[in-house]
């Protein structure tokens, strides 16, 4: 049942359809007092409810089940274990093409060729929609004049003359761009001297190549096609000319392209030092299901990971590939798919529905291209039938966790469980593991293995702190950049280098106040004073999205002297193009990344040298592989480190590894400048370091001497509610009632540091369980105080969330 509906229900069959219907095949279902549902068949048996009176199914949507045995065993499991209803899985697993409700609205099918036959009533349906844009179930039932459509619906579906409309999706079709050199074999002056002088009599040809030359010594960066036909005013017939006499090379920038199919690469020959990490893998995977692969940045470990799904591929097994965001890792996806080709399918969330769902349906065909599937943290939920691996990529990543909406899961534990359930191998791969993870390798539960050298034997990025306290007070910063920072960039700059800025909060500035009465523009849905975006001259509410227009006068007093503090991505954008007026500046963080192919772009811009400095977000830290970077710099480490979270610095330590992990990835070593008010701050000494182990020892303490995961498991419950006085009220009786169970292993009720958003007033408590305590009759018990909870008639309108592993 797709309705987030806690219980199963139980509906009346007839003999000959229980021999037909099988778990996971949709069948049409009134529910309530005249809607219609499509529900999925979960289990066939002959207990009749005791509470209600079965009713008959209206009929039967599939031949075959569409949910395979080993998913709804691993829906189960995600719904218990992260204490959610059952249809919240459903939800989240099926697109929703496959769950047509009374709700659904139906529309045209663009890519509709007029091929299929259709009958009468499947015609009528079609004719409506030349006439009208969208119908409602309803409306289709009046027009055949009938109760039950969801079967014809699904059939038109099934025969691609209908969709399901959707809020918004984005297709994902990047495009390559040209680029030209000079063949190896002319790289000499000599043979340079010879080739102009062959050309003397081909001017236009002679002109593209002295252009050419002028381009290159200027810029020192790739040449586009266009731009040199448009400097040297030649047409494209010359250059291909000159292609066809071996003179000039075209190349591709690697690029993303969704084009499968393409010739298979021959895999990299492994280094000693990951053939040595390979050979582990295996000899780790002879003993335990679940191995930790910790491999410094830019080890190798994708090559690592392609040999491994090489192998797996022979054994005739599928592989998912895990990766924490699928946008950012374009050149990953190019990389696989160039060893791959043919067997890969990539599944997104922005990708369209119909795409979605046909990498659903060739995977239930077992189609050749689902042998490897790419995925982010939703692909968990797809029909594999036979998987030999799982890679989690940047396994410790939080965006594996869904916080909103149920189900609350983490991606990497479900594909530990999946893994189980198929009684496939999972490796868990990154730089910078969880804590979690390190700690279970530790105790035996994982297997581990360690890669601490970069491929190539390329050293790690010298890593230096600039104290910005002794900065200020010497006068030595110009807006937010210290001297030494802008004399890095400067040197970087001029040996033709590119340079990452990473600033950790977007907009131009967190806070505006007004200079006369102090007062700061708030949300008027949440506790949060709102951000101002230059640019749109826009005050913006991060947590709900609410904007209005940058104010001239404060609201409160009329004062005209309003200041800003704090800063983000679009302030230090803006001081860049003052320092440096000369260089190309690109921004990348969730304002310029949200268009279509948004992130796209800029990486491609960036990949091609066309910007110089790139300014962004935490997106920075995601695995982004450019040979050209020789400077990150981290403008504030503070914030990060002084967020109100236990593992603020196991998060900063992670993100600082990984974002000083962009610099100097090919040739020469990179650098990294972090700007700091606290120099000696133990977690920037272990980054300087790169001593994870020295990080691991002391965060591990803490949570010991805390009480904090992964030493014990903790379950958050939030409550929510427009009324101030009933989320307090209902906060205190739960709380109560979770003492008398888990005594002092209750914490709260608190409010959180934003504690109204979207007018919704919010209060937390924390249940922590320590590891001698069963979880499974821990979580019995929490559903049974949530039912008295809810039988409270003033307390059923309050929102109650759980979420398991919350962290
Ligand atoms: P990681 O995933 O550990 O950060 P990558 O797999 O991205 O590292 O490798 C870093 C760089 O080294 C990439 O540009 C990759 O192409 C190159 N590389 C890694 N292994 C090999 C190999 N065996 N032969 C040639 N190049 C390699
Ligand atoms: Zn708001």
């Amino acid at each position: 049942m797709p309705k987030p509906l806690e219980r199963l229900f139980t509906y009346k069959i007839t003999e000959a359809e229980s021999n037909f219907l099988k778990p996971g095949m949709r069948v049409a279902v009134p529910f309530g007092k005249s809607k219609i549902y499509t529900a999925l068949v979960y289990k066939i048996h002959n207990i009749a409810p005791t509470a209600y009176e079965a009713k008959e199914i209206y009929q039967i949507l599939d031949d075959a089940p569409i949910v395979n045995e080993k998913q709804l065993t691993h829906w189960r499991w995600i719904a218990d274990y992260y204490l959610c209803a059952f249809g919240d899985v459903l939800r989240a697993g099926l697109p929703s093409m496959f769950l047509l409700e009374s709700e659904s609205l139906i529309v045209r099918n663009e890519n509709f060729k007029e091929e299929e036959i259709l009958n009468d009533e499947e015609f009528l349906i079609y004719e409506a929609l030349q006439q009208q844009a969208i119908l409602t179930i309803q409306e289709v039932s009046n027009i055949l004049d009938k109760k039950t459509v969801l079967p014809i619906l699904n059939r038109l579906i099934a025969k691609g003359v209908l969709a399901v409309k959707e809020e918004f999706y984005e297709q994902y079709k990047p495009k390559l761009i040209k680029y030209v050199k000079l063949k190896d074999t002319y790289n000499s002056d000599k043979k340079l001297g010879v080739l102009l002088d062959e050309l003397t009599r081909a001017k236009k040809q002679k002109q593209a190549v002295m252009q050419y030359f002028s381009l290159d010594a200027s810029t020192k960066k790739p040449i586009k096609v266009k731009t040199l036909q448009e400097i040297a005013n030649v047409s494209a017939a010359i250059i291909k000319t000159l292609v066809d006499k071996s003179i000039f090379e075209i190349y591709y920038i690697q690029t993303d392209r969704v084009d499968f199919g393409k010739s298979n690469k021959k895999l990299k020959k492994l280094s000693e030092f990951q053939e040595k990490a390979f050979t582990e893998i295996q000899a780790s995977f002879q003993e335990k299901d679940i191995t930790l692969l910790h491999g410094v940045t830019s080890s190798g470990k994708t090559e690592i990971y392609a040999k491994l799904i090489q192998e797996t591929l022979t054994k005739r097994k599928q592989v998912l590939y895990l990766l924490p965001e699928i946008a950012l890792t374009t050149q990953l996806i190019t990389r696989l798919q160039q060893y791959f080709g043919d067997k890969i399918s990539v599944f997104h969330s922005k990708y369209s529905l119909n795409e979605r769902v046909e990498v659903w349906k060739n995977l239930l065909h077992k189609k050749k291209k689902t042998q490897i599937i790419l995925g982010a943290r939703s692909s968990v939920f797809l029909p594999f039938d036979n998987l030999g691996l799982i890679i989690v990529d940047e396994e410790h990543e939080t965006s594996y966790k869904q916080f909103e909406p149920s189900p609350r899961y983490h991606a990497r534990d479900s594909a530990i469980v999946l893994a189980k359930i198929h009684q496939a191998k999972i490796l868990l791969g990154s730089a910078t593991p969880s804590i979690e993870s390190r700690y279970n390798a530790m105790r035996k539960k994982y297997g581990l293995v360690t890669l601490d050298r970069r491929f190539g034997n390329v050293l790690l990025p010298e890593i230096e702190l600039v104290d910005i306290k002794e900065k200020y007070r010497k006068k030595m910063m110009q807006g937010h950049f210290s001297d030494r920072m802008v004399t890095l960039i400067t040197e970087a700059l001029e040996e033709k280098e590119q340079v990452i800025i990473f600033q950790n909060r977007r907009g131009f500035a967190p806070i505006v106040t007004c200079n006369t009465c102090g007062v700061s523009p708030e949300c008027p849905n949440c506790d949060v004073s709102l951000t101002y975006h230059k640019f749109k001259s826009e005050l913006r509410c991060h947590y709900c999205g609410y904007s209005r227009s940058m104010p001239k006068v404060c609201g409160a007093c009329g004062g005209i002297s309003l200041t800003t503090k704090g800063f983000g991505t679009e302030q230090i954008e803006l001081e860049i193009a003052q320092i440096f007026p000369d260089v190309k500046v690109a921004r990348m963080d969730l304002d310029t990344t949200r268009g279509k192919n948004g992130y796209y772009k800029i990486i491609q811009s960036f990949q091609a040298q066309e910007v110089d400095i790139l300014v962004g977000t935490q997106m920075l830290s995601k695995g982004l592989d450019f040979a050209n970077v020789s400077l990150v710099g981290i403008l504030n480490a503070d914030n990060m480190l002084n967020f109100p979270d236990f593992r603020a610095h196991e998060r900063s330590f992670q993100m600082m590894v990984q974002v000083s992990g962009r610099a100097g990835r090919a040739k020469k070593r990179g650098k990294v400048a972090i700007q700091t008010f606290n120099p000696y701050h133990q977690i920037l000494q272990q980054v300087t370091t790169n001593n994870y182990a020295a990080m691991y020892k002391e965060q591990l303490e803490e949570r010991y001497q805390y009480k904090y995961p992964p030493l014990l498991r903790t379950i958050k419950i939030t409550l929510k509610h427009k009324d101030f006085n009933k989320v307090n009220r209902a906060s205190e009786w739960l709380a109560k009632s979770l003492r008398n169970q888990f005594q002092e292993n209750v914490l709260g009720p608190t409010a959180p540091s934003v504690a109204r958003v979207r007018n919704q007033y919010i209060k937390h408590i924390l249940i922590k369980l320590p590891s001698n305590k069963s979880i499974k009759k821990s979580k019995i018990i929490l559903k049974k105080i949530r039912i008295s909870f809810q039988s409270i008639a003033e307390f059923r309108p309050v929102r109650f969330i759980f979420d398991v592993d919350n962290y």
